[in-house]
Order: C-alpha cells, then sequence, then structure tokens
C-alpha cells in the first residue's frame, strides 16, 4: 500500500541546521537529529496513508567523532551514531543525520549514499524504523530522505518549515488560477501563493469566527481545507454566521453544510472535508495531523486545551482566536479580541492564562460522561452553562482577518521577519493593539518541556484523557 512521506522541521531544529553552514569554516559538517513518528490511517483529502516525521531534538556531533572533512566530503565514525541509534530504537524515534553541501548543490552525492547505506544497515541492526538523511547547501537549501531497509530510501518531497515563519519545500505544482491570483501576487509574489496555495488547513469550529475564516482562507488560494464542526444553524447565529440563511435556521441545517454551499458556490479551488465532531473526540485526531495549520475558532475550552498540547506534540502551528466581550457596570465597554500562535518557541495558552482549566475540565466531562456531569451539576459542584455571551459580527469577522493576518505574516513576513506574533489583543474599546509577554511555566507540557516538543504519536494519544 502506497505511503506518502512528509517531514516537518520546527523552528528552533531548523535554526540549529543553520547554524551548521557558518561552523565548517568551509568544510562540510554534520549533526544529527531525533524525529517523531505521526501516523496518518488516511489523509483527508487524497485518502492516502501518509507517515509524518516530526522534528523532537537535534544532536551536535563532537569533533572527536567527525574522521575527515573536506569542502566536499564528510566522514564520521559509525560506532560514534551507535548510541544515538540504539536510543532512538527504544524511544520509537526516527534517527537522522544532517550534512552540508556548502558550496555545492542540495542533492545526495553518490559518496552520500555508499556512506548512508552503511550507517542505514547499522541503525536497522540497532533496531530503528529507518534513518532519515539530511542535506542542506550555502543557501539554506534542504533535500531529504529516508532509509526504510538497509539497502533502499525514498525521498521524502515535501518539508513543512514550521514556527513563527511557515514555509514548504515542496514540488506541489498545485496552484490557483494565476489569474484569480494577481492581485494577490502583485504584493506577495509567485512563492508565497505557491505556499498558500500547497497548505492544508484545519479549521476548528464553523461559528461566528470559524465563517469568516474559512471563505477568507479560500479567497487567499488554499486549496485543501478541514472544518471540525458538529452544531446546526439557529436563527440567533443569523447576526455573524457567513453564508447562513433565514431558512437555514428554520431547517435546522449543519453549519457544516452551509461552508460547504459557500465554498461549492463559489467555485474557486478549495477542496473542503468536513467532520462532524469535537476536537477532542479521539475519531478526530487523525485529520488533525493531516493538517499544516490548523485555525482554533472555538469558545470551548476542551478543545483549546487539546488543540494547545497538538501542536506542541505534532510540530503544526496553531492559530487560536479567542473574543470576550461584554458591558460594564458602568455602561462602559469591554471588547477583546485575541489571536494566539502555538508554534516552537511561543508560550502556549495555559501559560498565557486563555484557558480556563475548570470549564476544560467541566465541558470534556460533560461530553465523555453526560449523566456524571449533571448529577455535579445538581450538586452545583460545576460552573454549568451560564447565559449566553454577547456577539457582534464586526467583531467576530475582525477577530478572523487578525488570524488570517498571522497566517499572512508566517508565510511572508510582511510585519517583521521573525513572523507571527505569539499573542496580539485587539482592544476596541480602547482602540489599540497590545502583546503581552508571557514566560512558559517551567516545565510546561504544552511549550517548555523538552520531551513534548516533536513527541508526535504517543500512547495515550498526546499523552492525556481526551
Ligand atoms: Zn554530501
Ligand atoms: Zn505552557
Amino acid at each position: 500500500m502506497k505511503i506518502d512521506f512528509d517531514l516537518i522541521l520546527q523552528a528552533s531544529h531548523e535554526m540549529q541546521i543553520k547554524s551548521l553552514l557558518g561552523s565548517g569554516d568551509g568544510h562540510e559538517a554534520a549533526a544529527t537529529l531525533f524525529f517523531g513518528v505521526s501516523d496518518i490511517d488516511a489523509d483527508p483529502w487524497s485518502g492516502v496513508r501518509r507517515r509524518r516525521f516530526v522534528s523532537h531534538a537535534f544532536q551536535p556531533i563532537a569533533g572527536s567523532e567527525v574522521v575527515d572533512t573536506s569542502p566536499i566530503h564528510i566522514t564520521w565514525t559509525t560506532d560514534s551514531l551507535m548510541h544515538l541509534f540504539g536510543e532512538a530504537a527504544r524511544e520509537g524515534w526516527i534517527p537522522a543525520i544532517v550534512h552540508t553541501h556548502p558550496g555545492g548543490m542540495a542533492e545526495f552525492s553518490d559518496q552520500d549514499s555508499r556512506n548512508e547505506a552503511e550507517l542505514a544497515r547499522t541503525a536497522h541492526l540497532k533496531g530503528t524504523q529507518g534513518l532519515i538523511s539530511i542535506v542542506i547547501n550555502g543557501d539554506g537549501v534542504m533535500a531529504a530522505r529516508i532509509w526504510i531497509t538497509r539497502d533502499q530510501f525514498e525521498p521524502i518531497n515535501r518539508i513543512l518549515h514550521a514556527g513563527p515563519r511557515i514555509a514548504l519545500t515542496s514540488p506541489e505544482a498545485n496552484i490557483a488560477h494565476p489569474d484569480f491570483f494577481d492581485r494577490q501576487q502583485r504584493l506577495f509574489g509567485d512563492t508565497a501563493n505557491r505556499t498558500i496555495s500547497n497548505l492544508r488547513v484545519g479549521v476548528v469550529g464553523g461559528g461566528g469566527t470559524g465563517s469568516a475564516v474559512l471563505p477568507l482562507l479560500m479567497r487567499h488560494g488554499v486549496q485543501q481545507a478541514i472544518l471540525f464542526e458538529r452544531d446546526e444553524v439557529d436563527l440567533s447565529s443569523l447576526n455573524r454566521l457567513h453564508g447562513s440563511r433565514r431558512k437555514d435556521a428554520e431547517d435546522r441545517t449543519t453549519k457544516a453544510e452551509i461552508h460547504q454551499r459557500t465554498v461549492h458556490d463559489a467555485d474557486i479551488g478549495m477542496k473542503l472535508v468536513t467532520i462532524d465532531a469535537f476536537v477532542g473526540d479521539p475519531g478526530t485526531v487523525d485529520a488533525l495531523k493531516a493538517c499544516d495549520v490548523v485555525f482554533s475558532c472555538t469558545d470551548d475550552h476542551a478543545g483549546r486545551r487539546v488543540l494547545n498540547r497538538f501542536s506542541r506534540f505534532y510540530g503544526i502551528p496553531v492559530i487560536d482566536v479567542g473574543l470576550a466581550m461584554q458591558r460594564r457596570a458602568d455602561n462602559g465597554f469591554d471588547l477583546f479580541a485575541r489571536v494566539s500562535t502555538l508554534v516552537d518557541g511561543h508560550p502556549c495558552l495555559l501559560c498565557g492564562r486563555h484557558i480556563d482549566p475548570r470549564r476544560a475540565h467541566e465541558e470534556a466531562l460533560k461530553r465523555r460522561d453526560p449523566i456524571g456531569f449533571e448529577a455535579l451539576k445538581q450538586e452545583a459542584y460545576v460552573l454549568g452553562e451560564g447565559d449566553l455571551t454577547p456577539a457582534v459580527a464586526a467583531f467576530t469577522t475582525e477577530a478572523a482577518c487578525m488570524a488570517i493576518g498571522e497566517l499572512l505574516a508566517a508565510v511572508t513576513g510582511f510585519h517583521g521577519k521573525s513572523g507571527m506574533h505569539a499573542t496580539r489583543i485587539r482592544r476596541f474599546h480602547a482602540s489599540d493593539d497590545r502583546f503581552p509577554g508571557v514566560t512558559p511555566t517551567s516545565g510546561c507540557p504544552a511549550c517548555y518541556d523538552p520531551n513534548t516538543l516533536g513527541r508526535a504519536d504517543v500512547e495515550p494519544c498526546l499523552n492525556m484523557v481526551l
């Protein structure tokens, strides 16, 4: 059965790989990495089985372990890699070797193939599930492949560079019609359009914010999207749900059906898959793992807590949108929209206090054990669902634009080379934006613990009860 391989390289690891280029004094340099394994049973768009390798840790090679280098070759001792292969086999990681071609091409040479074949044999003897090899040239261009047996390799043609900046190394020529892109092309150019066209984008929640995010993604050229949403439309949604009609409320149409209709009627190249489940339902994980970036447009704290960890374990950027709007006792307003981006190097939503852990726990309990939840509610041990919060289309839609803006910033660097802001809070009532600084809490599994970064598949999933 056909398996597609691809690789997710997280920002800190990519930076360490690129630092090799400055370290070798014009000679080739090398290092090793560990990758977590993310197995996808069926890609939501192609149905194909996929295996993604997610960068987990960078391991420098000590100078004493390198036998010989020149500007055009490097060799190192197999012995020095034995402990590395052994550790990878024990932990279920895939070991990787990376080396530079400072003045050459990002292509594997015949000499590379001979060296690697020997290492691949050793790695397999040690019990690893393969050996990844990456080569990087002086311009920072990379090529990757995996030795799946001791004498056979497969190319890894697709690399998602994930972090505050997002890029794709990919041969995919899948791009929307040039005329459709012309006006965007004039600003951002061809590479940005190609990247956006080929990103696989998840949207969690198709309510006020999600209903704006999804058609905006389509207008920017995204061709593969997946929506997680199970609610129906009622009359109270019509004040903000883009694409909804009065008849939808009368017919109790699902939000997913409305967004399918919007995408279908526009007919500009988006393939939208919808999943009728809450994120946090174990059945949704396979589809989430297939995404390159996920927009979290839910007001559900349990789902947000799952995504918070998910981005850490799978190296997949999550752009989280939250709104808080209320009338103050003095008759003024508090109107906040927040966009946080969860990537390698940014603090998580728990450390930023954007998730209410008690609410998250109760929402999860309500789904897992509705009877137990009702019993607790009777005894007034839970907060309960409370009143419906206010929602106004101008603000939910602007929050959606802020979120899409961060994706564009990641791809193009339009608001700075460092890419996405960790958190941006727009205060509509005060007409300003704030960028709160948050320090990750020591030991936090979602943004601090190095063991969770790019850990990918573990048992139980995300090391949490879903
Ligand atoms: Zn080489
Ligand atoms: Zn954290």
